[in-house]
């Protein structure tokens, strides 16, 4: 797979380095057994595959590339590039501006571009509908577009399925940018609804067998359907495609309950008439990192942090896997751990930042769960590391710990 021209300052001496042994004994990425750094009063334990995934490391290639390119000139994203503050404020100390938020409020108005400015798509892509406002406005939107190829691998699918008369369910969070992006590709050639969990998927199963009316359909998914969306009519042949971050086992689950309730309605034969076998859409990384984060989790460990923006999908998703085998802490970087009693960490049931106190286990040997989403770059990693360590001098050498993977 292509690799990416990363600013040297993302790349980390301690993770990047275990990263690189570990690709080289195992390029065919067999091993999902976790990595164990002993440094004796601290043993870190890192999954096989976390961090920056292919479509991270293009977009932060293309933005920085934006930036050596056009010196002078304004330069704006359509939104956050990823979902990494650390990332995001780099780029914006460099002078790039965003046009939107996440959620999708102008913080710029459209109008304001010129031909001259230089505007970059971020990696979760964008509708068809801000394509078309900026090509109105004569941007170029292509010159540093960095959709991930595997959100347009999506879109794609949706397009090709529509043809074929089939409607997309889409699982994923309705206003995520990327599941934004996808409804909008999508609802070009198909009737599109998007369901959340497995308990929307097994609302809209009801709807599929029969047992739930369309008055239900349309005020259970309200605002999450497109126009014209005829529960009776479009949900006769479907297919399950996903934002690329969520969960890819419960999207698997999803598709198969739906599947299910396809064959209760309509029988088992000629399946393929009404289900569309989708699963070669689902992100390859996304799959990776929770199988690896799975493994990890499972092979145990005092206390987990979890590393990312708050707003990342796929590390909310981590946090809540950590959540289930050991108190995990979900942070933006080492700024976020003031010492060993106290600690600022994100609550993802409360949706707020809180403090706790004594979070540090009291053995003589912690085992550290320390991961991250595929928008954290490594370094931020090794901060948070090498700022436990620091509180404990009796650490082995770092230099030590990495010969044992030379
Ligand atoms: S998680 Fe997958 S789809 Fe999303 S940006 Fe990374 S490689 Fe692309």
């Amino acid at each position: 797979m292509r690799s990416f021209d990363v600013p040297v300052f993302y790349k980390s001496p301690l993770i990047s380095t275990i990263k690189e042994a570990r690709k080289i004994r195992d390029p065919r990425k067999k091993d999902f057994a976790p990595t164990v750094l002993d440094f004796g009063p601290i043993r870190f334990k890192l999954a096989r595959h976390f961090g920056f995934c292919y479509g991270v490391e293009q977009a932060v290639e293309i933005a920085y590339k934006a930036l050596d390119e056009n010196p002078g000139k304004r330069i704006f994203l359509l939104s956050e590039m990823i979902h990494n503050p650390d990332v995001n404020n780099d780029l914006q100390e460099r002078g790039i501006r965003y046009l939107r938020t996440t959620k999708g409020e102008q913080l710029i108005s459209f109008d304001e571009l010129t031909p001259q400015d230089v505007v970059i798509t971020p990696a979760f892509g964008t509708s068809v509908e801000i394509a078309a406002e900026l090509k109105e406005r004569n941007i170029d939107t292509l010159s540093y577009d960095t959709t991930c190829p595997f959100v347009e691998k999506v879109w794609k699918r949706s397009v090709q399925l529509g043809k074929k008369d089939y409607s997309i369910v889409v699982h994923g969070k309705r206003y995520h940018e990327e599941t934004r992006a996808t409804f909008s590709h999508a609802q070009q050639d198909a009737p599109v609804v998007v369901v959340l969990n497995m308990e929307e998927a097994e609302d809209l199963a009801k709807v599929i067998r029969g047992e739930a009316s369309t008055e239900f359909f349309y005020e259970r998914f309200k605002e999450r359907y497109s126009e014209g969306f005829s529960p009776e009519r479009d949900l006769q042949r479907i297919g399950v495609v996903n934002q690329t971050t969520m969960l890819a086992s419960e999207t698997a689950a999803i598709a198969e309950h739906l599947r299910q309730a396809v064959i209760t309605r309509y029988g088992n034969d000629n399946l393929s008439d009404h289900f569309a076998n989708t699963n070669d859409t689902l992100c390859y990384a996304t799959n990776e990192n929770q199988t690896s984060a799975k493994a990890l989790v499972e092979s145990g460990a005092d206390v987990a942090l979890v590393i990312g923006g708050y707003n990342s999908s796929n590390t909310s998703h981590l946090v809540e896997l950590c959540e289930e085998h050991m108190p995990t802490y979900f942070i933006n970087n080492k700024s976020s751990i003031h010492s060993l009693t106290h600690i600022e960490h994100f609550d993802l049931h409360t949706k707020a930042v809180r403090s706790t106190e004594n979070w540090w286990p009291q053995k003589d040997s912690v085992d550290v769960v320390l991961t991250a989403g595929a928008s954290c770059p490594d370094v931020l990693l090794d901060e948070v590391a090498r700022k436990l360590l620091s509180w404990f001098p009796d650490a082995r050498d770092e230099e030590e710990v990495l010969s044992e993977f030379g």
